[in-house]
């Protein structure tokens, strides 16, 4: 019998488990993650082999959850990477933000903050308000090289102060009586009997989420569906803003469907990587410290929301995504810019003529026109052309086209403001919820679920 089963160990489930032990040594805490242990996470891609879909993925299953090898950009703002403003107002989501953050440098992230140069970080602002385009702006923590040292060390401290750790333990499902939760079953069949439950699935886990919420009769409504692709483009071209700014957000507004486009996930001299979603190949991009490159990518993400009575974004998204994998060989399409622009497929011979040379090997050249609807693409290549006002170079013929790019934390469950399901004693957060879509604000939801618990426990 536990007092707290934590279903994931991404950031959420991780500072959950650390507020709850760190405030309390009387609760007898699980972690049940589906991925394997840090060291024993291996993706083969990384090992030079293309994607072999392994199950769980790698790179986004096991300790340290999705960014575990990514490069560690904390985004120190209540305005990004979350929902977590509607749940707990500006002022306790600043403190809960700067908490949060003082964790990450007491277990080894760097002093060192982005984004705080106020004269050239003003001039930059004003040059894109002149050409429509919003930059946001705010501090960024680079964790770079020590992001596993961070996730180490914070897994040493949990398991010192008595936390169990069950790897390769895929829950399958929630046990409820009388609508309260009682533990949680795995896949294999074993029971985990737990006063509180807290669900952090991350976005891999959001679809099984979203079902297991659904069977509960936790109510699930639709946000927006983001969808779009990966651009990779000289390192040299994104200098100005990225050693400054290292992550520059830029928010745009179309001409021909005033959607929202926007930039995500700047990687400086990264690369492009693929990520699998319940088989179906995908792009993202990481910074690696130990392996520089000489490219800059970032998404190009369209945020729409759809009209009633559709209601499940997330199969549009993954249905887009299939339509990409089925006619490129279950693997990302690549593009040049001037081919998409010229109406015709990128293929092999003109890929190698590119003067960027491409970061992500196991890729089919292609055409991505046969894949996003006219409303994404329109907005892609306008958003690119705006883009190019401000840091010329990106609107390349020679600019490198991924696809696709989803984010599947379209589905948000109903939650109170602890951040409690309608069931009593379980709890959602991170992004498979739909309450995140980063590390911190991840982080943050795992902090605010803990201090709910110590609460209910007379312990806080
Ligand atoms: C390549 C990459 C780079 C990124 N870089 C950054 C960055 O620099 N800065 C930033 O702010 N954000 C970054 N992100 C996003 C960030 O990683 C996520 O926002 C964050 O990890 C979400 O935390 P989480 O705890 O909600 O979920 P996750 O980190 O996804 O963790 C969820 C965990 O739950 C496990 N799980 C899922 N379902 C089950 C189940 N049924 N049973 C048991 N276990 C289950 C999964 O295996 C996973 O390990 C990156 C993401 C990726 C993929």
């Amino acid at each position: 019998m536990w007092d707290v089963a934590i279903v994931g160990s991404g950031p959420t489930g991780i500072f959950a488990a650390y507020e709850l032990v760190t405030r309390s040594d009387k609760l007898k805490i699980a972690i049940l993650e589906r991925g394997r242990d840090l060291e024993k996470r291996m993706c083969p891609m990384a090992l030079g082999g293309g994607c072999r879909k392994c199950k769980p993925c790698h790179m986004v299953s096991g300790y340290g959850g999705a960014g575990a090898f990514s490069d560690g950009k904390l985004n120190l703002s209540p305005d990004v990477g979350g929902r977590l403003l509607e749940y707990v107002g500006r002022k306790k989501l600043a403190e809960l933000i700067r908490y949060v953050d003082s964790i990450y440098v007491r277990f080894g992230a760097p002093e060192e903050l982005y984004g705080t140069d106020v004269d050239k970080i003003e001039r930059l602002k004003r040059e894109a308000l002149r050409e429509n385009l919003r930059l946001l702006t705010f501090p960024v923590r680079h964790m770079g090289e020590k992001s596993k040292e961070v996730l180490a060390n914070l897994k040493k401290y949990l398991e010192e102060n008595g936390v169990e750790f069950y790897f390769e333990t895929d829950v399958s499902d929630i046990i409820v009586e009388g609508r309260e939760v009682k533990g949680v079953i795995s896949s294999e069949g074993e029971k985990f009997s737990s006063k509180y439950v807290v669900l952090a699935p991350g976005r891999s886990g959001a679809s099984w989420l979203r079902k297991a919420a659904k069977r509960l009769g936790i109510e699930v409504y639709n946000d927006t569906v983001d969808i779009g692709i990966r651009v990779e483009v000289p390192a040299e071209i994104m200098e100005p803003y990225t050693s400054i700014l290292y992550e520059p957000k830029f928010i745009y507004y179309t001409r021909s469907f005033d959607d929202k486009v926007r930039t995500f996930c700047v990687c400086p001299y990264g690369e492009v990587i693929t990520e699998v979603h319940n088989g179906i190949v995908t792009v993202n991009g990481q910074s690696r410290a130990d392996n520089t490159t000489e490219n800059t990518n970032f998404a190009v993400l369209v945020s729409t929301r759809f009209t009633e009575p559709f209601r499940d974004p997330i199969s549009y998204a993954l249905d887009i995504a299939k339509l990409a994998n089925n006619i490129a060989g279950n693997k990302p399409i690549i593009q040049r810019l001037g081919d998409l622009l010229r109406g015709r497929r990128s293929t092999h011979e003109r890929i190698e003529r590119s003067i960027v040379t491409r970061t992500l090997e196991d890729v089919t050249p292609g055409d991505l026109s046969y894949v996003l609807p006219y409303r994404y693409l329109r907005n892609i290549i306008e958003m690119l052309e705006q883009l190019n006002k401000v840091i010329p170079g990106v609107y390349s013929d020679h600019t490198l086209l991924y696809g696709v790019e989803i984010k599947l934390y379209s589905s948000s469950l109903k939650l109170k403001s602890t951040l409690e399901t309608e069931v009593r004693n379980l709890y959602a957060g991170g992004d498979g919820a739909g309450v995140s879509r980063g590390l911190v604000q991840a982080s943050v939801s795992g902090v605010i679920i803990a201090r709910s618990i110590l609460r209910r426990e007379g312990l806080y």
